[in-house]
């Protein structure tokens, strides 16, 4: 498992790149999400090569761990229908936490992941999964040239970097305009403020419900309040 690690890196780095443009257009869908879906489906990948089920052959006599030396043999999570299916799973708990919207973009980010490793990838990943009926394996083989794909997967990162930056200072310039928060992500200040605002309308409301009333009814009418606010 260890030797496999620096394998797996090959393409991380463009996945999270990808990931950092697509927040940057959809500031409402979670950071974090986004970061797990572009990698969902080398999540799944590990246990399974834990397991025996899907393996990583090095390429040649290259030295294990070299980048990109390597074919995979992902069958399931690496194989077009598994990747479509285990995207879609993805949008669907996500839709549950993060409404249809977010949970549509996660899953087509979950999904991403499978058209970023294919120009990459040593026509190793098949179309359906355990590829049965003996379909042509696809994958493009760019990490036989690792200078290419490395350059290929910086140009992915600066992209996704820059869109990011950009998208991070249109919000900190709409806030300072007055305009408010668009995404706490984006801009810690915001969103330090944001929990700040409520805080202090929380506080506001238990102390007026610790001001002395004169009737019953007043008592009874503040303590619902209370419970509104809490
Ligand atoms: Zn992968």
């Amino acid at each position: 498992m260890a030797d496999c690690a620096p394998i797996e890196a090959a393409m991380i780095a463009g996945h999270f790149g990808f990931a950092a443009a697509v927040k940057a257009r959809a500031p409402a869908v979670p950071l974090w999400g986004l970061m797990f879906a572009c990698q969902w489906l080398d999540v799944v990948f590990v246990p399974l090569l834990a397991a025996g089920v899907e393996r990583l052959v090095p390429v040649g006599d290259a030295k294990p761990g070299a980048y990109g030396a390597v074919v995979i043999y992902a069958d399931y999570t690496h194989s077009l229908v598994g990747a479509v299916a285990l995207s879609v799973l993805f949008g669907l708990v996500a839709v549950l936490r993060y409404g249809g919207r977010s949970g549509a973009i996660l899953a087509g980010v979950a999904l991403s992941h499978w058209f970023l490793d294919l120009p990459m990838h040593r026509a190793d990943m098949p179309i359906l999964p355990g590829a049965v009926g003996g379909l042509p394996r696809l994958g493009f083989g760019l990490w036989r040239y690792p200078a290419l794909s490395a350059a290929l997967e910086l140009a992915i990162v600066l992209t996704g970097a820059a869109m990011y930056w950009r998208a991070a200072r249109r919000t900190a310039e709409a806030d300072a305009s007055g305009a408010g928060a668009v995404s706490s992500d984006l801009r810690h200040p915001a969103a330090v403020r944001n929990i700040a605002t409520r805080a202090r309308s929380r506080t506001l409301g238990i102390a007026s419900s610790l001001v002395p009333r004169r009737s019953r009814y007043s008592a009874k009418t503040q303590k619902g309040q209370l419970q509104h606010t809490s």
